[in-house]
């Protein structure tokens, strides 16, 4: 559960791209739509306790927030397999995360040698690993194609009770639910 009571999220006095917002997330599949620039990222990086609201609070229960940045955040020296043990210390586990995003092959490469799909597979693997109660997702499934994305999807689902999803895409959050049930969030640009 993250409860969001009416926070306001800003970068400076001039940029401030959430304002006064409220919501209750509880269990099942968030979709955050909006224009780009609409203040989707933002959002996420909030909920997630990453970004001080200027005012306003999260309420998070006992939470573990695994998170899928928009920009990876990966280390690209370090390969696949590295970069999830930073957060992950068995190796079964690590092994398993990489099946599941069908990169096993491929757990010895640097991440910068891998391509822009590749290397989100590794964020979304990271996650995986990470576990918790809640995955907060930033347009996770750029460069990958659509059979690859239901394949992923399934084990993101079947993982996570609490899933929040920024996307262009909705058939992306769709593909988080079993049921295609999902709650949609809208933020216009006044927002
Ligand atoms: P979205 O994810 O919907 O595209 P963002 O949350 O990334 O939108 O950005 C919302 C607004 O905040 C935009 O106007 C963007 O330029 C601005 N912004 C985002 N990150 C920063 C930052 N680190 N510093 C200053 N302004 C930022
Ligand atoms: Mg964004």
């Amino acid at each position: 559960m993250i409860k969001a009571h009416n926070i306001t999220l800003g970068y400076n006095e001039n940029i401030v791209p959430i304002k006064n917002f409220s919501f209750d997330f509880l269990h099942g599949v968030y979709y955050i739509r909006g224009i780009s620039g609409s203040g989707k990222s933002t959002l996420l990086l909030g909920l997630a306790g990453l970004m001080t609201p200027v005012s306003g609070r999260i309420e998070m229960g006992s939470e573990k927030i695994a998170m899928v940045f928009q920009e990876s955040r990966l280390v690209t020296t370090y390969s696949a397999e590295q970069n999830l043990s930073l957060v992950c210390s068995s190796g079964d586990e690590i092994k398993d995360a990489l099946s599941k995003v069908e990169l096993s092959e491929f757990a010895k490469k640097p991440v910068c040698k891998l391509s822009g799909g590749q290397a989100r597979r590794v964020a979304i693997a990271r996650a995986l690993c990470y576990g918790g109660d809640c995955i907060i997702m930033d347009e996770p499934f750029e460069g990958l194609d659509a059979a690859l994305r239901k394949r992923i999807a399934v084990h993101i689902r079947t993982r996570f009770p609490l899933i929040i999803i920024a996307s262009h895409d909705e058939q992306d959050a769709k593909l988080l639910s079993e049921d295609g049930e999902l709650t949609e969030i809208f933020l216009d640009d006044k927002n």
